[in-house]
């Protein structure tokens, strides 16, 4: 599927092994966020970024 980047806002297509895949799929995350984006997010984490825990919990997931 395509998804736009919630931060970059570019579009990727998202295949079924990306781990956000099944979320968005579900409808139980809303937004994707590209690789480069989730990234830059981890270094940002500890900040307030609004973003809900589990969201961090997967994509800490994600970049390991
Ligand atoms: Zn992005």
């Amino acid at each position: 599927m395509k998804k736009n980047c919630l931060f970059c806002k570019k579009e990727f297509e998202v295949k079924p092994g990306d781990p956000q895949y099944r979320k968005l799929l579900a409808n139980k995350a809303k937004s994707y966020v590209c690789k480069r984006c989730n990234q830059s997010l981890q270094t940002e984490a500890s900040a307030a970024t609004g973003l809900h825990p589990d969201q961090i919990d997967e994509h800490d997931k994600f970049l390991k």
